[in-house]
This record gives structure tokens, sequence and C-alpha cells, in this order.
């Protein structure tokens, strides 16, 4: 049974393909068998890579599910997918792309992936793992306290908006997704260079891990280890972008809701006892 191990691309399409098929017909729009099948596709391919052992897989994920959304459903469909975005859909309650989205990456999906959009997805990261600091050259600070302001900063924002009756909504929002980006991006790159740590943005100001991390506690998939294997080198928690401690196999491991599945303990591993 050699090809067994394809198996997991095969389930991970037929999920979204799950998703994309009922949608479509529940809500009577084609956007969403293109948009689910499309990010199907490019998960399932990237699994496909992985088992194949080729070494940019992640890297091809995020590119084209994080540029696919911040053009064509950002800058083209005029869709506010960052968190201004989901309040502002959520207000109005319309249960439409964005409040879809952050269902399925962010709110209930975790508790499948955990944060795999944050490894695989996610446009602002994608442009960070572009910067020298692919593992933290400092110890982590303290400052994981500026996601919450950020997270009620975003609120108030569109609360606001909705308090003050702001005439031209949707421009409001389309206009607050460039800023945003813009703003995300700048900060971004500067706290990396800062900090040395390419995912310094994710692990300091991200509103949105406000709900991916606890979310992501509860995750089904998840990197356990072999403790018949292990010889306790070290070199995982090296390697880890994120400062998890993998080797310990309880939810409550050092940052396990911080974990973004990018497997690179796993591809480094000498032992093969990460899973
Ligand atoms: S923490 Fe935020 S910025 Fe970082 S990858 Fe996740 S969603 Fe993107
Ligand atoms: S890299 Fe592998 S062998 Fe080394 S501590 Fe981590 S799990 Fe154990
Ligand atoms: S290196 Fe391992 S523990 Fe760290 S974020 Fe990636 S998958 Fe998670």
């Amino acid at each position: 049974m050699h090809n067994r191990k394809y198996l997991l691309p095969v389930i991970m399409l037929a999920i979204f393909e799950t998703v994309a098929v009922t949608l479509w017909l529940t809500k009577d729009n084609l956007f969403y068998l293109f948009n689910f099948s499309y990010i199907g596709i490019s998960i399932s391919l990237g699994v496909f890579l992985f088992i194949r052992r080729y070494q940019y897989a992640r890297r091809i994920v995020q590119l084209l599910v994080g540029l696919y959304m911040l053009i064509y459903l950002g800058l083209v469909c005029n869709e506010n997918m960052q968190i201004e975005g989901f309040w502002y859909y959520l207000f109005t309650g319309v249960f439409e792309a964005a409040t879809i989205h952050y269902a399925v990456a962010k709110i209930f999906g975790p508790l499948l992936f955990g944060r795999g959009w944050c490894g695989y997805a996610c446009w602002t990261a994608m442009v960070l793992d572009f910067l020298p600091y692919k593992v933290p050259a400092e110890p982590r600070k303290k400052l994981g306290w500026i996601r919450y302001i950020m997270f009620a900063a975003s609120l108030i924002f569109v609360a606001s908006l909705f308090l003050a009756k702001a005439g031209n909504m949707e421009r409001i929002m389309f206009w607050a997704f460039i800023i945003g980006n813009a703003a995300y991006y700048s900060v971004g790159i500067a706290l990396a260079f800062a900090f040395k740590d390419n995912r310094a943005f994710c692990k300091y100001i991200c509103p949105i891990t406000v709900f991916l991390k606890p979310m992501s506690y509860y995750s089904l998939f998840r990197v356990k280890c072999d403790k018949e294997k292990c010889i306790a080198c070290g070199k995982c928690k090296k390697v880890c972008p994120m400062n998890v401690d993998v080797t310990d196999n309880s939810r409550k491991r050092e940052n396990g809701t911080e974990c973004i599945l990018c497997m690179e303990c796993v591809r480094n591993c000498p032992k093969d006892a990460l899973s």
C-alpha cells in the first residue's frame, strides 16, 4: 500500500469540496464553489509536496492562498477580510465571505487544524516569512497583551462607525482594508528587524490570535512527540519559529497555542520522533 501516504491530501480536498458544494448549493452562489475549491486544491497540493519532502511546500501554499485572498478577494472583490471586516459583516448580520472565512479559518476550524491558517494562508505572514529571521534570535518578550488592545480597538472602530451612522460604509471598509494592511506590513517588518524575529507581529500584535489561541488549544491535529525515539537533543525547539516546546505532549505545552503547524520541527528531528 505504497500510495497510502497520499490519502491525506485526498481527504483534505474532499473536505474542502464538501464545504464548497454545500455553500454553493445552500447559498446559491457559484463563488463558494470556486473559492473553496481553489483553497482546497492549494492546500492539498501543499500537503502532497510536503509528503514528497519538497522544502518549499508550505511557502507555496502560503503564496497561493495568501495572494488570492489579498489581491483577488481584498483588492478586486473589495471584501474586507481583516478583523474590522469581520465585525462589520457581523454587525450588518450578513453571513457572507468575511464572516464565513472567520468561522472556517479562525474560529471553528482551529478546533480541527489549530493555527494552520497562520502557517499556510495568512497574507501578512506570507510577507514576513521572507524576512531573514526565520528562527527568533532573542528570547520571547512579555508583550502579548498588545493583541488585546488591538482587538478592542478594531471592535471600537467598527462599532463607532455604526453608532455614528457613517455613510458609505462599504467605501470606508475598503479603505480600512488598504490602510490596515499597510499598517500591518509596516509594523510587522519593523518589529521583525527590531526583535530579530520574523513572527514578532504574530506573537505580540495580531488581534486575530485572540480567537486563534483559545480555539487551537483544543486542536485535533497537533504535532506529537514519540518519547521512545526522542533523545532530548533540543533541535526541534531551536528551529521552531514560535518557541513551542513540542517534546511535551500535554495541551499545556510551552507556547502550545502558538504552533503554526509549519512542520520545521518534524523535518529537522534527527530521530523522526515528531509527527
Ligand atoms: S498571528 Fe496573525 S499575522 Fe500572524 S499568521 Fe496568524 S493571523 Fe497572520
Ligand atoms: S529534535 Fe527530535 S530527538 Fe531532538 S528533542 Fe526534538 S523530538 Fe527529541
Ligand atoms: S516548528 Fe513545530 S512546534 Fe514550532 S510552530 Fe512549527 S510545527 Fe509548531
